[in-house]
């Protein structure tokens, strides 16, 4: 505890020594001052707790002393006791009440009454203290109290933002497809990028380097992505779409979607406020739609192409053009001969890169059949590591796919319904864009929008192939239906106006003849007739059996003796070594056969005789014409059993390229097949075997 200060003022030192010595007390601080002025002088830089006053004092006195400390507001609560020998009168105690003073003691003082009211005053003096003290404690209190308070809002809502910052942290690292970054308007100095950044660029984050925002975008689209940026507006979002190169060499698409917005960033205090702009910026993968939207575009652009020819050859090479480099490196496409009535042979197309252009050419040169593993028969053929499964000895296609530096490949078959094109297939020498299922679809989507267009060619060509075959058709037709016309209407004519004259007499030999010749020429324009009937039969698929015994050397002799007239006429000799062979036939189908072959060999024979044999073996009977004729050139032998074929012109030979076409589609009817081996000059031996079967072999026995 703190002494109690008491000032004792009195211009007397003896005064002053004996109120010390009175006062002595281990609990008070005791001041002296000889003055008034003193002791305001000593107040001005001290407190004190009491004051003795002596009221009679040269200069300044008592009274004065204690007016002006009592205006002192600092000053004015402290008790003073004046302390006089001559002022005992009531008027004197009550000036000396009225300036403010507590206590008024008379000399000589009696020291009990001064300790005893000086005691009191300390007393007080304590209390009050105490008092003050207790308040100063309870302020203390009240502030650590407000300060705990504020303390624990403050805590609260630190802990608020925590969370909610917590909760950014994990979106803003949940996202996985999307970048979400912030940079500097002016420098473009990224100031944050989400952690998804490092996954979709593949390079590691590095704030501290400027030139951190480029990883984002493809050199060449940085300058309009940098462009972009610069003419941001606030409050104006813009939305860049543009690529991203990948440090794996891989192209990447975003969507960037870009604002320019306050900054907001925390203060020393951890209030925030402003401080310039922000690029906030947001960008998405959008390489799958992207990759959706190219492939569309790409599928049109090669259906457009592959569309804009009508010729097998164009439209592969459309399509080989088409796929490279956008779905693979080198492409190659092979329609296989035969592959379509109109399509011509073998027709193949490569391309690749510039670079590889000649060794892709290579590659067009080998042959692909149904042995190659490059042959996809119904499925597609995959081949993820080129180097390790491809190439060899034997597999000169795998080498070459190996020195163009391929990785992958991937070959599909060019299918229409049941019937095979041929092949397309695809390789690629870029890691980052693989021969594998994704592209499996896509080629296989390719490969059946190139069916479409070769189909859409053979159409076409069949189409005009059927025209160009009936305008000569008509052509032909109405000559041979014309040729017998006028000599019949001519003979006719004769033969009437002869018989009208002299209608009582018999016709004479001129007639007769003439009657003749009509009778044949009346055959000849039944027989076009017949065979007209028999295409369109044949077309419309109603090729009708009518079985029934045949005895085959027995038919051939009866259409023989039909010809026999015919044959005295040219004076033609025919060998014939028919051995009895029977079946279960159509009649009239196999009598039209042999008329067919035997029509030929006297048309084709040059006048030379011919020989027909008949025999059999076990399961089949074999009808032979040989002639000595005109032959047939190799690459014909084939072709004349099709509709309208023929080896020979028109001009030279009269004939609608029928006969065999019907003869084939007869013979195949029964379940047999027709064939000729021929050379020009050499004659030709017409072979139809036929199966004897069942009740027709037995037939036979
Ligand atoms: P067409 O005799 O009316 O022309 P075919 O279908 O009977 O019709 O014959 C088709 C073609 O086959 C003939 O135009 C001819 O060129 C050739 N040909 C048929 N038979 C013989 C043969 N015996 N000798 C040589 N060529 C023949």
């Amino acid at each position: 505890m703190s002494k109690v200060r008491v000032l004792l003022v009195d211009d007397r030192p003896e005064n002053l020594m004996s109120l010390e010595a009175t006062l002595l007390n281990p609990d008070y601080e005791l001041v002296k001052v000889p003055s008034g002025e003193d002791a305001l002088r000593y107040l001005l830089t001290n407190d004190c707790a009491i004051i003795l006053l002596d009221v009679q004092m040269p200069g300044m006195d008592g009274y004065e002393t204690a007016d002006l400390i009592k205006k002192d507001p600092k000053l004015k609560d402290i008790p003073i006791i004046f302390l006089t020998a001559l002022n005992t009168d009531a008027g004197y105690v009550a000036r000396g009440y009225r300036v403010g003073a507590v206590d008024y003691m008379s000399k000589p003082l009696v020291p009990e009454f001064l300790r005893a009211k000086v005691a009191v005053f300390a007393q007080l003096h304590r209390a009050k203290e105490k008092i003050i003290e207790q308040q100063a404690q309870l302020r203390e209190h009240e502030a650590q109290a407000q300060r705990r308070r504020l303390a624990e809002l403050e805590l609260v809502s630190l802990r608020r933002e925590q969370a909610l910052h917590r909760r950014y942290r994990e979106l803003v690292e949940g996202i996985q497809h999307a970048v979400v970054w912030v940079a500097e308007p002016s420098s473009l100095v990224m100031s944050f990028a989400s952690p998804s950044f490092t996954a979709t660029t593949g390079k590691v984050l590095d704030l501290n380097r400027a030139d951190q925002l480029r990883h984002l975008v493809h050199p060449d689209d940085w300058p309009t992505f940098e462009l972009r940026l610069r003419d941001l507006r606030p409050d104006l979002p813009e939305t860049i779409v543009h690529r991203l190169l990948r440090r794996d060499g891989e192209v990447l698409w975003l969507s960037t979607t870009v604002r320019l917005e306050k900054k907001i960033e925390r203060g020393a205090n951890g209030g925030g406020h402003d401080e310039g702009d922000e690029i906030r910026g947001f960008s998405v993968d959008v390489t799958e739609a992207k990759l959706v939207e190219r492939t569309l575009s790409l599928l049109a652009r090669i259906s457009e192409e592959a569309n804009r020819s009508l010729d097998a050859s164009d439209i592969v090479q459309h399509v080989a053009v088409a796929c490279v480099p956008d779905v693979a490196d080198g492409c190659c496409v092979i329609v296989e001969s035969g592959a379509g009535d109109a399509l011509p042979g073998v027709s193949t197309s490569t391309w690749s890169t510039p670079q590889q252009a000649a060794l892709a050419e290579k590659l067009e040169a080998l042959p692909l059949d149904a042995s190659s593993p490059f042959y996809p028969t119904n499925a597609p053929i995959l081949v993820r590591d080129v180097p390790q499964h491809l190439g060899g000895d034997d597999d000169l296609r795998g080498n070459v796919l190996r020195e163009l530096g391929a990785h992958s490949f991937l070959a599909v078959p060019l299918v229409v319904g049941e019937r095979r094109l041929g092949t397309l297939s695809m390789w690629s020498c870029t890691p980052s864009r693989p021969m594998n299922e994704h592209a499996m679809l896509l080629v296989g989507e390719i490969g059946r929008r190139t069916v479409q267009a070769l189909e859409n060619a053979r159409l076409y060509h069949g189409q005009t192939e059927a025209v160009a075959y009936r305008d000569e058709f008509l052509s032909v037709a109405s000559h041979e239906l014309r040729t017998p016309l006028s000599p019949l209407k001519l003979g006719l004519q004769s033969s009437l106006s002869s018989l009208t004259k002299a209608p009582d007499k018999p016709p004479t030999p001129t007639v007769i003849k003439s009657l003749q010749v009509a009778d044949r020429q009346v055959d000849r324009l039944q027989l076009l007739v017949d065979t007209l009937l028999d295409v369109s039969r044949i077309r419309a698929g109603r090729l009708e059996l009518d079985r029934g015994r045949v005895d085959l050397d027995g038919l051939v002799r009866e259409v023989l003796a039909r010809f026999q007239v015919e044959l005295d006429r040219k004076d033609l000799k025919v060998t014939q070594r028919l051995a009895p062979v029977a079946g279960r036939w159509d009649r009239s189908r196999l009598d039209q056969v042999i008329t067919n072959l035997i029509t030929n060999a006297i048309k084709y024979g040059n006048g030379k005789p011919f020989e027909i044999e008949v025999e059999r073996d076990e399961s089949r009977a074999r009808l032979v014409v040989i002639d000595q004729g005109i032959g047939i050139a190799a690459g014909d032998t084939e072709r004349i059993f099709n509709r309208f074929e023929r080896a020979v012109t028109s001009k030279n030979f009269t004939g609608l390229g029928l006969g065999l076409y019907i003869t084939r589609q007869i013979v195949r009817a029964h379940g047999g097949d027709i064939k000729v081996e021929s050379e020009p000059g050499g004659g030709s031996r017409f072979c139809v075997d036929l199966p004897v079967e069942g009740d027709a072999a037995s037939i036979m026995h």
